[in-house]
């Protein structure tokens, strides 16, 4: 059985706006008050794990470990990426790096573009986003959810309204690329959505 979710207060372990906005409405339907690990000053650690499921629990052990004021606060933590079958799955959890040109800054634009590139040359556009969200208490203790939600890739890149690689991926079914769809509409299938919606049957709901 997994660990229930008791407190009024909860840590975003993230420094991504656009992850910590859409969290943030996720959990809106519940009576939770939520900051950002950015805005509380927490750090950052390094995601050295080999997988979505060990950076997520290293991120929200990180935040729910070293509270500003000492008195312990559970943190929940999302790590997620996207993935292309014609890379064999990359950049998978390398999706930020991925988008970082050799001198260190971000650029999306470009990195949507070298996936493009490789689908195009493979003749296959599947892609797909997957997310890992850890909830973890100060005493250490985790719990993990998965999402993945498979598509394919668009091309020009189309859609302001999400972030990262939103712009290039049509759910299957769907003909809006993720940037071009309703926030709403984008919460009630992503992979993040999956992922929160298991943790909320898990750990929110009276069991
Ligand atoms: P990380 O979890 O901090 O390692 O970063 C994951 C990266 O994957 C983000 O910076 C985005 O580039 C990408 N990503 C994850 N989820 C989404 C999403 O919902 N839309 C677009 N890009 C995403």
């Amino acid at each position: 059985m997994a660990r229930h979710f008791e407190d009024s207060r909860l840590v975003i372990a993230s420094h991504n706006a656009g992850k910590v906005r859409e969290i943030a409405d996720l959990l809106k339907p519940f009576a939770v008050s939520v900051q950002s690990a950015g805005a509380l000053g927490l750090p950052e650690p390094e995601e050295t794990g080999a997988t979505f499921a060990e950076n997520a629990i290293l991120k929200a052990r990180a935040s729910a470990a070293a509270p500003p004021d000492g008195s312990g606060q559970a943190a929940l933590a999302d790590d997620s990426g996207f993935s292309v079958a014609a890379l064999g799955g990359a950049p998978g959890i390398h999706a930020a790096r991925f988008a970082e040109r050799a001198d260190g800054v971000r650029d999306f634009d470009w990195a949507m573009e070298q996936l493009h590139e490789a689908s195009a040359e493979a003749g296959e556009d599947l892609a797909w986003f997957t997310c890992a969200l850890a909830l973890a208490w100060p005493d250490g203790h985790v719990e993990v959810f998965e999402g993945r939600v498979d598509g394919s890739l668009a091309w020009p890149p189309r859609g302001d309204r999400g972030f990262g690689y939103d712009p290039i991926f049509v759910p299957r079914g769907g003909t809006l690329t993720f940037a071009e769809m309703d926030p709403d509409a984008k919460h009630a299938i992503s992979h993040r959505a999956i992922a929160f919606r298991a943790l909320i049957d898990a750990c929110f709901k009276p069991g």
